[in-house]
């Protein structure tokens, strides 16, 4: 069974090696949208694959170093597109989640970037 939950970020950002002129070399903002899937049984007793509470919980400390920042300043995160934002996510969540399957991070309504993990030793 799959869960997903959907976290909002606003937050600003320029891509610092776009060609000169590009839109996005310029300082601009975006309200990001990260989905993130976890992949797990589900409980006999407790009827659900885990409390998205928990999920919630497990994603705070990322929300509050990215909401309201400058992710460029975010260490990590100096080229901060969406797919560099996705690995970001990943790396710091998967240790808290095992169960994380895939992250999703759309920096407008019709443009997303899906990453889907690397092995972790
Ligand atoms: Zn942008």
């Amino acid at each position: 069974m799959e869960l997903r939950k959907t976290f909002h970020i606003e937050a600003a950002h320029r891509l610092p090696h776009v060609p000169p002129g590009h839109k996005c070399g310029r300082l601009h903002g975006h309200s990001f949208t990260i989905e993130v899937a976890l992949v797990g049984p589900v409980g006999a007793e407790s009827g659900w694959v885990m409390d998205y509470a928990d999920i919630k919980e497990a994603f705070k400390p990322l929300y509050e170093r990215l909401d309201h920042h400058y992710l460029n300043e975010v260490p990590g995160l100096e080229n901060p597109t969406s797919e560099h934002l996705a690995l970001w996510v990943w790396r710091e969540l998967k240790p808290r989640l095992p169960a994380l399957t895939e992250v999703v991070v759309a920096e407008t309504c019709t443009s997303r970037c899906v990453y889907r993990g690397e092995r972790l030793a």
